[in-house]
């Protein structure tokens, strides 16, 4: 199936690595050009290199996406943005005891307010194009909180909630622009080595009896950017393999 946007700009941040140049890889391999971001240049460089063997253009900006100055290096590194999918670092695991307003101002930074700044920057001109695509990579927490995971529970479904809001305006509604937020369960990227202590952990309780790819995730992110995707907004699309065990 052709997705109808070759041609067309997507910034996708945090994408040097795991679900983000997943996302990127499959928004590439459908002609679609580039910026992508991470904060070490050379990981960035290197995927940027990879992407660019798809023939779309790829413009690299290095640095940390929760930083407001990387954010608007971000918007002015493509000549529009037709495309946002919005990524970050995953907060660390542990007890909401030890946290205290720092750690949840972070969180928050990380895993919602740089999604909602970004999504600002751009729906408005997408909608005066007729056309835009909002994918926010949230997590599966959002669905079935996770216990040691408060920070990114509760972080990202504040997301969740505002993107619930933003995606149902009739100004970005009825002019192209859809928000849809992806939900992964686990997949096999340095992030679940990273909240294992470094050992990679057992497919236990995932029905697929596996681990997800980064691929297959950003194939889903490529089809809700696709023209078909146009009816679809303010949606949550969980990939899990099956993990979560209500019937919706
Ligand atoms: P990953 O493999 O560790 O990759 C993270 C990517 O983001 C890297 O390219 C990293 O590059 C970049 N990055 C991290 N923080 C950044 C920042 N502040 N500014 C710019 N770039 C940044 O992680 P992942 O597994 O793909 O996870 C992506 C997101 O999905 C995370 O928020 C994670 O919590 C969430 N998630 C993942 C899973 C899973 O199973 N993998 C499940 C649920 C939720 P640099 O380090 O060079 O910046």
């Amino acid at each position: 199936m052709d997705f109808g946007i070759a041609g067309r700009w997507a910034l996708v941040c945090a994408s040097s690595r795991g679900l983000g140049f997943g996302c990127a890889e499959a928004l590439a391999g459908e002609g679609v050009n580039l910026v992508v971001n991470a904060r070490s240049s050379d990981t960035l460089a290197q995927a940027a290199e990879r992407l660019r063997g798809h023939g779309v253009e790829v413009r690299e900006v290095a640095g940390d996406v929760t930083s407001p100055a990387v954010r608007g290096m971000l918007l002015d590194a493509a000549p529009q943005v037709d495309i946002l999918v919005n990524n970050a670092g995953g907060p660390p695991p542990g007890d909401f005891r030890d946290w205290g307003e720092q750690e949840w101002l972070a969180a928050l930074q990380s895993n919602m307010l740089t999604a909602v700044e970004l999504i600002r920057g751009t729906v408005d001109d997408m909608a005066a194009r007729g056309f835009g695509r909002v994918v926010n990579i949230t997590s599966g927490s959002v669905k079935a909180p996770i216990a040691n995971l408060g920070l990114s529970n509760g972080a990202r479904s504040g997301l969740t909630g505002f993107v619930a809001g933003v995606a149902r305006q009739p100004q970005l509604a009825a002019h192209g622009v859809t928000l849809n937020n992806l939900l992964p369960g686990r997949f096999a990227t340095a992030r679940i080595l990273q909240t294992n202590g470094g050992t990679p952990p057992e497919p236990t309780g995932i029905p697929a009896g596996r681990f997800g790819d980064p691929a297959e995730f950003g194939a889903a992110c490529a089809y809700l950017c696709s023209a078909q995707a146009g009816y679809i907004t303010g949606q949550n699309l969980l990939l899990d393999g099956g993990a979560y065990p209500g019937t919706f």
